[in-house]
Formats: structure tokens, sequence, C-alpha cells
């Protein structure tokens, strides 16, 4: 199916979509390079890499690149990798955030090595690597205040100066740190910094901060603690602690990778992991952001972190993206050296060259007018005569039953009066000429019925007897072929139709707040829909190419036999890229 248009001819797209979970991208990049030789030249045995999320929101596709990164090159090269929450901050943190993070690395296809583990759960080697490095002299307890410290600092172009702290005794510093501990100061009078070089021209290496004070209960550790450590001091220790080989992060870690280096090398850790940076996923027309999606949910702007216009992994699941579309993206794009901005038209080419081939064929008629076969009773014995279709034309998924009656539904958009319409430009149907009903009779529109204000209500059309799955007769030519849905076996279903969030390409660097760029219509939610029978069964969550109108799935959570409802996940051709 070509029906790819513009979106970016070239693209390295993986074209092996194997069902297997997890289907690494076995593509050579920088990482699996340096991988490779460190394999070789036996400076480790196996790899083990991790995936370390904050649980501070919902994962959204740039995290689903850093999954398919770190779990695809254990894969790849028969390591392992971790999922370990890097939980420092309690006051942004929340055990829903975890739940939700586990269900989507685990629904993208990814199983973790052993248990999930925490930063947290190394909260006490931490501590005691603190007190280490103070009876080393490399850490002190400062009093200066925030306002303070950044005046010290310097900027990046003058060096910082030396806080009055610094020169504390160990015994001081120990003991101060000890009362930190049991909670006898205030939240932000106190800090553990690092000794390192108030003028080294790497603003993290100027006495950055180990622990702060943070009087809060945390989602794992309770009460315990009321001293956290920062992000530094405690994310290559995490890896140390787990013999990571390669900790893989993106390049906004790159001028932090001295700090991890020093404190690797200040501290008694059990290994000596390497850290390597890449490009960070951008996808235009959206934001990656956690602090921004976190805003358009705190402002109720989307119906939650799951809200199918998210680009969060668990609404684009809502949305009926496949996990298999998503890895491919991923895996298709390169791990670079610079962050990137990938047209969001290249993720829906995924989605739709998976839905083509996976998912079943069905009809749904979104803006219904009625269309009365006069003629039924003369060829049909009986109210239905029942059609039968393929469920996909290329792949033997079985069969569909289509009840076929006198009253059915059809598209108002497939329906003209204008006799003088080219056959070339409409084929559908048209006053006084033929069209074929899908799997079924091909018909001639005969007269149509309006109310009062002229609008139609009702198409008289006639079938032409012998035309299911057979020509019809000689001088007879359909102009095309529509969908119809029978309107007394039929049912009734919702169907909801998304557009993209933003109306501006990035809508994190327009001049204004990204939230001047929301588009007012991304939703439409369309509730007199009329579906075949068959797809009132579906489960939650299966998806249906709805002929001639796009890809859709049943709602995860609100279709129901009684009350079918379906969510657009995307059209069958890109229509954004052809100029608008
Ligand atoms: P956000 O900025 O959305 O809050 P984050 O980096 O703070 O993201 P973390 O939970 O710290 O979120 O990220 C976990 C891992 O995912 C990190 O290793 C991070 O580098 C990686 N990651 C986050 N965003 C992206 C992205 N857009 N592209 C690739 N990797 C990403
Ligand atoms: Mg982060």
């Amino acid at each position: 199916m070509s029906n790819h248009k513009s979106a970016t001819p070239g693209i390295p797209h993986n074209s092996s979509s194997s069902d297997t979970a997890g289907a690494g991208s076995k593509v050579s990049n920088f990482i699996s390079q340096i991988i490779s030789e460190d394999l070789q030249s036996g400076k480790c045995q196996s790899i083990v890499t991790r995936f370390p999320p904050e649980p501070n929101g919902y994962l959204h596709i740039g995290h689903a690149k850093a999954i398919c990164v770190n779990f695809g090159l254990a894969e790849q090269f028969g390591g392992q990798c971790n999922l370990r929450f890097d939980d420092t901050n309690p006051s942004k943190e929340e055990q829903a955030y975890v739940d939700a993070i586990k269900a989507d690395v685990k629904w993208l296809g990814f199983q973790w090595a052993d248990d999930v583990k925490y930063a947290s759960d190394y909260f006490d080697q931490f501590y005691a690597w603190a007190q280490h490095l103070i009876a080393e002299g490399k850490a002190y307890v400062c009093d200066l205040t925030a306002e303070q410290a950044s005046e010290y600092r310097g900027w990046a172009t003058e060096p910082g100066k030396d806080s009055p702290y610094r020169q504390r005794s160990v015994d001081e510093n120990m003991d101060l740190l000890e009362r930190m501990k049991e909670g006898e100061f205030d939240e932000g009078s106190r800090v553990l910094r690092a000794k390192i070089d108030m003028a080294s021209p790497n603003m993290n290496l100027r006495d950055p901060i180990l622990y702060r004070i943070r009087k809060q209960t945390h989602h794992q550790t309770g009460d315990k603690w009321c001293i956290y450590p920062s992000y530094d001091f405690a994310h290559g220790q995490e890896d140390a602690i787990e013999g990571v080989t390669h900790s893989i992060c993106t390049l906004e870690f790159a001028d932090h990778r001295p700090l991890y280096e020093w404190l690797l090398e200040h501290l008694p850790v059990p290994s000596k992991p390497k850290q390597y940076e890449f490009g960070r996923l951008n996808v235009n027309y959206t934001v990656t952001s956690k602090r921004k999606l976190k805003q358009l949910v705190d402002d109720k702007v989307v119906d939650g972190w799951d809200d199918p216009r998210m680009p969060t992994i668990s609404g684009m699941r809502r949305r009926g993206f496949t996990s298999q579309s998503i890895r491919n993206f991923c895996n298709g794009l390169p791990i670079s050296k610079s962050d990137g901005v990938v047209d969001i038209a290249q993720l829906e080419f995924s989605i739709r060259e998976d839905l083509d081939k996976n998912a079943p064929r069905a009809m749904c008629v979104l803006d219904p007018v009625k269309l009365t076969i006069s003629n039924f009773s003369e060829y049909i014995g009986g109210d239905v005569e029942t059609m039968v279709a393929p469920a996909h034309p290329k792949t033997d998924m079985g069969q569909r039953q289509l009840p076929f009656t006198a009253e059915l539904y059809i598209d108002r958009a497939d329906f003209s009066e204008d006799t003088s319409l080219s056959r070339k430009k409409f084929k559908r149907l048209v006053l006084g000429d033929y069209v074929r009903l899908r799997s079924a009779y091909v018909i001639r529109a005969e007269e149509v019925i309006k109310d009062s204000g002229g609008n139609i209500t009702q198409i008289i059309a006639t079938l032409v007897p012998g035309t299911v799955g057979e020509n019809p007769p000689e001088g007879i030519k359909p102009r095309g072929v529509i969908h119809w849905v029978s309107a007394t076996e039929g049912k009734k279903a919702t169907v909801r139709i998304y557009d993209r969030l933003f109306n501006h390409e990035s809508p994190d660097k327009g001049e204004s707040d990204f939230m001047q760029y929301l588009n007012k219509d991304s939703l439409q939610v369309l509730d007199n829909c009329w579906v075949e029978p068959g797809l009132v069964e579906a489960e939650p969550e299966s998806r249906f190419q709805f002929e001639r109108e796009g890809y859709f799935v049943a709602d995860r959570y609100e279709h129901s036999s009684s009350g079918p409802v379906f969510n657009k996940a995307i059209g069958l051709r890109d229509t954004w890229s052809k100029g608008s």
C-alpha cells in the first residue's frame, strides 16, 4: 500500500516488523560499536544497561526511544536491562506513576531483568558514601542560602568563590550531616556539597550538591528519610551498584559526565560504569516534556495522561497505536550525537503500515443518510440477505457476515444530486447513476426525499440483481465502490476523531507559551455512527480498518457491546503533508 505520500522519503525505516516482543534494533550505531569493541577486547564479559525514569509523570514517545535503545542493545548483545526508578525527589513523585511506567514498558514489549529497582533501595549505601567523602575531606555541609550559593557559583565565564563553610572539619561535617538526617534543620537551611573546584570551567564541578533536606514522605521509603540525594550523587552510584556497564542517557547529561566520573573515582564503588549520551527524540507538532504534559493534564486541556491525543505511551495505546509500530518507529531512527526533530508523519507511517497489515476490515458509516432499496422484496426473500466478506484482503483472517436489508445507511459525503459531476472526480453515488455497495449489490440512485429545510433525509435506490460478486450487465458502469451498514441490523456507535493537539510545528519553541498553540479542534465526537453488527462484539483495544475511513480501535475503557466506542488511530493517507 503506498499511502505514504510526501512524508519523509528515504526514512531509515526498519522494514522488518517481526512480531517478537522487543524486536530490537539490529542497526549499527555508535553505541553498539562501542559495546562490540568492549565485548571483543574483554573490557566486559556481558553488558548491563538500564532505563532510569523518574516517576514524576507518564512516559512519552521520547522515553519509548530510550527504552528501545536500552532494552534493544541488551537484547542484541545478550545482556540485561534493568528498569530502575530514579526516585530521589519525593515532592514530585507518586506510586501511580511507578505503576503506569511499569505497565507502559511491559506493553511496549520489554521485560526488565530481575525485580524492578529503585534508587531509594540504595539510600543507606548513598548515606554511607556521603560519610566516606566527608572522611576523605571531599564533601562538606554548606549553610549558604540558595541565592548566596548561586552568587558564589559564578558564571560560565567567571570562576566562582569558595563557600565560607568549605573548610569545616571532618568531625563538624559528620555531625551536621547526621543531624540533617535526624531532621534537626529546616528545608533549605543546609546542603551537603562535594568539594571539587569552584573555578572549574564546568559548572557541574563547582562543589555540586549531594544531599538536600526535604521533609517529605517518599512513595517507597515513607518517612525514613528527610534528606535526599541529588540526581548526580545518585545516578552513577546506582549504575555502579547494579553493575551497569553502559549507562546510556541523553545529551543534556554530557556536562554531568565529569562529575559522574569524579564520584565513581572517589568512592569505593563495586564497578565502574561508563556514561554515553545520544540525542533526544523530539517530534514536531508535539511536546515531549513531562512537565508540559502534566500541565495539559492539570489544566484539563486533555482528559488525563492517557488521552488519545497525548504523545504518552498510554495515550498512543488508547489511540490505537500498536506497540510494534512504536518500536518500529523508534528502531528506525538513527541514534545520533545531536538532538533532532522527527516529522510526526514518520510515526504515523509506522502505525499505518502495521495496521494495514494486521487490522481486520469493517464498515462504519460516520455521517449516515438513509438509503432505501425500493425493489428489495422483488429479488430477496425475507428481510435479510447475508453477504460475506473477507476480514482482510490479503491475509486469511476469516470472514465477516454483513446483513443486507432494504434500509441501509451510507455516508452523506458519498452521495450527490449533481449529475454533472465527472465520473473521474466523484467515484461515489450520484442521482440517476450506479455505484457498487462494498461486498454487495450494484445499485442505482432513483430519487431523494428532503425535509422542509431542503436536507436530504432519504435516498431511494434500486439494486441490480445478480451483481453480488459479479460484474453488472453490459451498459451498467458503477462509478465506484462505497461502504454501507444495514439500518436495521447495524449498531449505533460513538466514534471519536482526533487531530493534532498543537497547530504549531514546534509548540515548545514558538514565540509564545506552548499552550497558545493548542488546536481547539483536536477532538470531534460523532455519536450517531453505524457499524456492522459484528463490531459490537469487538474486544476493547481491538483495531480495525473502517473501509475508506481509516484505522480505529475499540476504546480500552469505554467500549462495550451495549455502547460501542471507537477511537480513530489514523487516516488511510497522510493528509497533513499534502499542503496544509
Ligand atoms: P522529561 O524532560 O520529559 O521530564 P526526563 O529526561 O526528565 O524527561 P526521565 O524520567 O529522567 O525523564 O527519563 C528517563 C530516561 O529517558 C532518561 O535516560 C532520559 O535521558 C530518557 N529520555 C527522556 N526524554 C527523552 C527523549 N525525548 N528522547 C530520548 N530519551 C529520552
Ligand atoms: Mg530527568
